[in-house]
């Protein structure tokens, strides 16, 4: 058993409907055993109870572990590839570099570089699209089994994708199976079945996804939805008789609530009502959109409706792996429909609301007793900037400055399950 003491906050839970959720200890001590929060709590009310414990005393914001809801893992050597909206971006930049994953060897290479980059911006879970090589799941895999990792991902459906990256409805299906036979049960790991989205998948292999999904409970489903105009008009070509693009992910099968749709820029107030009843959410990826010039996410639309959200990456078409550089974008991408986004519900977007989205508000997200202790300590000194901008700054200020003006040289520690895996100065314990 060991613990934590400094400025403990998280938020359990949607701050716009329940303000009780923030839960900030100023002098807060975190107990941890065996990589499990056991008690939490202001260090003055704690310290007796755990005498003998040994403390480490915390310089920072401890705030818990970020998830990103949404990020591909073989795109991150493509990052800021100019010039291109999705679909041509997609076929420009994105499939080439997706398919040099038909190497093993590579696939772990950026594999192991993609965790480490998690880390370093204190992301501890996330939801990742892989490739369509049933290999590039196990090379991710591995990686995060070895880091500790609580990671969801999935082989890539895409059987109308380019030669060399497509597959058919009957290797989907095979391979799918076979690798969540091969990796259920082990460390934090978890599988989604990934169709690319409607456009590289035939009729047949959106059926086969819908199968799969519906034979295993534990599983969850991992898409794109409604990016990009074009792409929303060339599903509805396909799709004549379809009302909209969520009734075409609807009729496979492919809309309940273990749904994570990345995006959901351009939806129909009937389609947030179907996502709000069906317990589907949207995974929103603020830089992503900015950077394909996609649009800018509802976020008055989505609420109105009690649609689930978290927050994504979107890494290689986002700017960053940084989720408080996501928080402060999707503060700025709500404001241009008018909605206010607060620091304390960016938070939550970024860690309890995307663990709820990804089905695992019991295991990570508020730090809460019972939880995995898998934290991020956040230095408000980290550039002089903003330490000057958030000399004497109350709470919410403070976040939201790092929400801004914050990322990765934010992050001074990230820990896993108690053990610190990321050291800004270069010292892992
Ligand atoms: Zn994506």
């Amino acid at each position: 058993m060991r613990a934590f003491r400094g400025e403990i906050l998280s938020v359990a839970r949607d701050p716009a409907l329940d303000p009780a959720a923030v839960r900030h200890d100023p002098d807060g001590l975190l107990v941890v055993e065996h990589g499990v929060v056991v008690a939490r709590g202001a260090y003055a009310e704690l310290a007796g109870r755990f005498a003998g414990v040994p403390i480490e005393p915390i310089d920072g914001l401890i705030v818990p572990g970020f998830v990103d809801a949404h990020v591909h893992y073989p795109q991150m050597d493509s990052m800021a590839a100019h010039g291109e909206q999705l679909l041509d971006w997609l076929d420009r930049h994105i499939f080439p570099a997706e398919m040099a994953f038909a190497d093993p060897a590579h696939a772990r290479e950026v594999a192991g570089a993609f965790c480490d980059e998690l880390l370093r911006h204190g992301t501890t879970s996330a939801l990742v699209f892989a490739t369509v090589h049933a290999h590039s799941v196990d090379a991710l895999f591995e990686a995060a089994l070895a880091r500790a990792m609580r990671v969801i991902c999935g082989k890539v459906l895409m059987d109308l994708g380019p030669a060399g990256l497509a597959d058919t409805p009957a290797t989907a299906r095979a391979e799918t199976e076979a690798l969540i036979r091969a990796w259920r049960g082990r460390g934090r790991l978890g599988y989604a079945v990934t169709p690319r989205f409607v456009l590289s998948c035939s009729d047949q292999q959106l059926a086969v996804a819908g199968e799969v999904l519906a034979t295993h409970p534990d599983v969850l489903l991992h898409t794109h939805l409604a990016e990009n105009t074009r792409e929303c008009a060339e599903v509805a070509a396909r799709f004549g008789d379809a009302r909209d693009y969520v009734d075409v992910y609807d009729r496979f099968g492919l809309v309940g609530p273990r749904s994570v749709f990345a995006h959901g820029i351009h939806l129909s107030p009937r389609e947030c009502t179907r996502l709000a009843e069906t317990g589907a959410g949207i995974a929103v990826c603020p830089s992503s959109n900015l950077f394909l010039g996609s649009g800018f996410f509802d976020f008055t639309r989505a609420a109105d409706h009690g649609v689930k959200l978290g927050l994504g990456s979107d890494v290689g078409a986002g700017t960053s792996f940084s989720l408080l550089h996501t928080a402060g974008l999707a503060y700025q991408a709500a404001l241009a429909g008018g909605h206010r986004l607060d620091p304390f519900r960016a938070l939550w977007l970024a860690t309890a609301g995307g663990a709820a989205l990804l089905q695992m508000a019991d295991k990570v997200g508020a730090l809460g007793e019972g939880q995995e202790a898998d934290f991020v300590v956040l230095d408000a000194n980290a550039t002089p900037l903003l330490a000057r901008r958030t000399r004497g700054a109350a709470l919410a200020d403070r976040l939201f400055a790092l929400q801004v003006l914050g990322d990765d040289r934010a992050v001074s520690r990230t820990y896993v399950m108690g053990h610190c895996a990321w050291d800004r100065s270069g010292v892992r314990q």
